[in-house]
């Protein structure tokens, strides 16, 4: 694991800042990245395909409103730091958001809900092996310009639709399909103020620019999603289609840069 630096903040706005000042700081695309669960950051960086030169921990914003689920006439706000598995069980989301429920429980095993948030969720990853194997040069997402290891490889798996030429694959979450289904918004912190977006924006497809595609980059944080108050969708159900084991990724749900899912 290479060295980096390590800053805990205790607010949103100190968070911006720090990832800010990191960027202003460095010629890298993305010098920082946020720390929640780490289940995906501390993974990649791991295997050197994140190699992020700052770390801001913002685990202690879970005390504030980015730790909360509330509930009520104007519909759910889920805080970016709430971990997977409570949201899974919340009463407000099991009652009236029984797909979000589903969405989560589906997800990896147990033990990473418990540690994981749901910015991470949305936020995570690829599981291309291509991408995540950095002896494989050719990967335009890690290594932009550098080709595409899995057009001509083991690509079973990988995605059909909202493809590019530079890219193929697909979008591991689970929760943002949901989120997508229920019309959900994310509110975004930055410098400048806060916006909120649909969920659906939040992410691009791949086109010529695999690497980046995704809004919130570096210098923002996720602050919390909204699903709209709505009649209850409780016949509303999550399909995981197969084949895939309990604890391995979802790699058949829609695909990861289509404009209605997230994928960075
Ligand atoms: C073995 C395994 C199986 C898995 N299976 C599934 C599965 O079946 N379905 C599924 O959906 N997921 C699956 N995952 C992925 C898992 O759900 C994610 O790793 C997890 O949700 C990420 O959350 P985290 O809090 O740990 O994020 P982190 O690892 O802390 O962060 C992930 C990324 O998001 C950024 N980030 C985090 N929070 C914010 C924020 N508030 N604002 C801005 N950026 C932020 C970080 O900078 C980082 O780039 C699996 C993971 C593993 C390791
Ligand atoms: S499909 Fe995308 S992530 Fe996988 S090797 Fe090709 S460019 Fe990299």
């Amino acid at each position: 694991m290479r060295p980096f630096a390590y800053e805990r903040v205790s607010t949103a706005a100190a968070a911006v800042e720090a990832a800010a000042a990191a960027r202003a700081a460095s010629v890298l695309q993305s010098p920082a990245h946020y720390l929640a669960g780490g289940t995906t950051l501390i993974d990649l960086m791991k295997l050197d395909v994140m190699r992020p030169e700052t770390v801001v921990d913002i685990n202690a914003l879970e005390h504030g409103a980015m730790g909360r689920v509330e509930a009520d006439g104007n519909g759910l706000r889920l805080g970016a730091l709430v971990r997977m598995a409570d949201a899974a069980e919340h009463p407000a989301v099991l009652r009236n958001y029984p797909v979000i429920s589903q969405s989560l429980k589906l997800a990896a095993s147990q033990q990473l809900r418990n540690m994981a948030s749901l910015g991470g969720n949305v936020l995570q990853r690829t599981r291309c092996p291509y991408f995540r194997d950095v002896s494989y040069a050719a990967c335009n997402k890690r290594n932009p310009g550098s080709g595409c290891a899995a057009m001509d490889g083991f690509n079973r798996m990988h995605a059909v639709l909202g493809t590019s030429d530079r890219c193929i694959a697909t979008y591991p979450g689970d929760f943002a399909q949901a989120l997508i289904a229920l019309d959900a918004a994310v509110e975004i912190a930055g410098r400048s103020g806060s916006r909120t977006v649909p969920f659906a924006t939040l992410h691009r497809q791949p086109g010529d620019a695999p690497a980046g595609s995704r809004r919130c980059r570096g210098g923002r944080g996720r602050r919390r999603r909204r699903s709209p108050a709505r009649p209850s969708p409780k016949r509303a159900r999550k399909p995981r289609p197969r084949p895939r084991s309990p604890a391995r990724t979802a790699t058949t749900t829609t695909h990861s840069r289509s404009r209605s899912a997230s994928a960075r």
